[in-house]
């Protein structure tokens, strides 16, 4: 890659504050400028709905890395700045100001954007969503104790938010449409023990219901939720956590190719030469499951920044990378490996009523995933057996006597 014109990584992200760091540890001796549309250095998006929710941490713990280290390996920062539009013809991007900026290579960092509610009533004031570092403290300082929450969604958001508003005295319903909480992400297992925990923390957990409408009145009065079976729910204020949306616009409009994300191969590279994308914002190739995935994670967005910067410096390789997650609520820590769709048998191992188990997730012998709750050994051990491939079928996953590390 010609070293006279900068990488320009576009969103100011969690992957691209890994891809400065890996392009000069990989030897990238050119410029770097990163431009995003939030006026933060790039910070940590886990702890805002988990410890920074409940004022744990303070927010300049959220920092990726500090201002200096960016100042020291000479990135240049162009925050509170949007790419309206890119040229791939002649490289280079355009913000909203209409300030052209030129590229040798282009990294994509988007992300996602969170769903909203298509319904009558949504998008009042009190009506929120959690993507943001703006998105929380516009949370934190409505949610105040006692208040009524509404968290439309019972995923790892919509929980994580439900654990930490009730922590901080907040009476929290959730609504989900499915029939269990976490259902697109665990097993019937795995959502029942959530469903026990949140209850005893005082959490109404509404499931399979239908919102008709939000009616919101001009007296100060709650707001109210209309459900299709007729209930009407009140409450202060409203947290949407039904899932994200790729932030594929400003790539597709360029002419790169984008399916449920930004395409890309093994080594983050788009289908123009040059152009790269990487995080959240990406579907990838995924050479354990042998089909196409778009991860919204963290440790994903760290392997992908790594795999990126080696792209660009030349010495290309393949991500192959088994996914992995966490959720912290209350006490419990869960810690999933592998994707668990497909599988033929969930083997429970541990006694959930100590809040310490695991499941294994098995498809013809072979493991697929492995959710670890409080339970540390069963996941670093399932990170291993599922990039292995190890066939378990001889071995009772249950057995408290089965040396799991012995299997490896
Ligand atoms: P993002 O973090 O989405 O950042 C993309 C950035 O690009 C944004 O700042 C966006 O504004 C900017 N941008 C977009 N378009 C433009 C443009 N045209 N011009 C300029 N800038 C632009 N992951 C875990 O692994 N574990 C967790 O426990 C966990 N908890 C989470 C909790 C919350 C509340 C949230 C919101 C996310 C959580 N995640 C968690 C997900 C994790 O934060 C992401 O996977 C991670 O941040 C990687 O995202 P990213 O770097 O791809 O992009």
């Amino acid at each position: 890659m010609d070293n006279a014109k900068p990488v320009v990584i576009v969103g100011a992200s969690h992957a691209a504050a890994e891809t400065v760091t890996q392009l000069r540890r990989q030897g990238w001796q050119g410029g770097i400028t990163v431009i995003g549309d939030e006026i933060h250095l790039p910070y940590q998006r886990p702890p805002l709905s988990k410890a920074y929710f409940k004022g744990d941490v303070p927010v300049e713990k959220l920092l990726i890395r500090p201002e200096d280290v960016y100042v020291k390996a000479e990135c240049e920062m162009l925050l509170g700045q949007r790419v309206k539009r890119l040229d791939l013809l002649d490289n280079f991007v355009v913000l909203d100001d209409d300030t052209q900026v030129e590229f040798g290579a282009l990294v994509l960092c988007t992300g996602t954007r969170a769903r909203l509610l298509p319904i009558a009533g949504a998008d009042a004031d009190n009506m929120m969503v959690l993507r943001t570092l703006d998105d929380v403290n516009n949370i934190r300082a409505r949610v105040t104790p006692h208040s009524k929450l509404l968290v439309v969604g019972a995923g790892y958001i919509g929980l994580e938010i439900a654990a930490s508003a009730v922590s901080l005295g907040v009476e929290v319903t959730v609504l989900e449409a499915q029939e269990r909480v976490l259902a697109r992400v665990t097993s019937p297992e795995t959502s029942e023990y959530f469903t026990n925990l949140h209850a005893q923390a005082g959490v109404t957990i509404e499931l399979g219901v239908g919102i008709s409408e939000f009616v919101h009145s001009d007296d100060h009065a709650p707001s109210k939720v209309l459900l299709n079976d007729g209930r009407e729910i009140e409450f202060d204020n409203a947290v949407i956590g039904i899932g994200v949306v790729p932030n594929t616009e400003l790539a597709e409009a360029a002419g790169v190719l984008c399916d449920n994300g930004i395409v890309v191969d093994e080594f983050t590279a788009t289908n123009i030469p040059g152009v790269y994308a990487i995080g959240d914002c990406c579907n990838h190739p995924s050479a354990l499951y042998q089909r196409r995935i778009r991860l919204e994670s963290v440790p994903n967005a760290l392997e992908q920044a790594r795999i990126v910067a080696q792209s660009i410096c030349g010495n290309p390789e393949a991500y192959d990378s088994v996914p992995w997650f966490w959720s912290d609520q209350y006490e419990v820590k869960l810690q999933t490996v592998g994707l668990l769709e497909g599988y033929d048998t969930a083997v429970v191992r541990g006694e959930p009523k100590e809040n310490k188990f695991a499941v294994f997730y098995l498809l013809k012998g072979r493991l697929l995933a492995v959710d670890a709750i409080n339970s540390p050994i069963d996941f670093m051990v399932g990170k291993k057996l599922v990039a292995n491939k190890v066939d378990l079928s001889a071995y009772d996953l249950s057995d408290p006597a089965l040396n799991l590390k012995s299997l490896v």
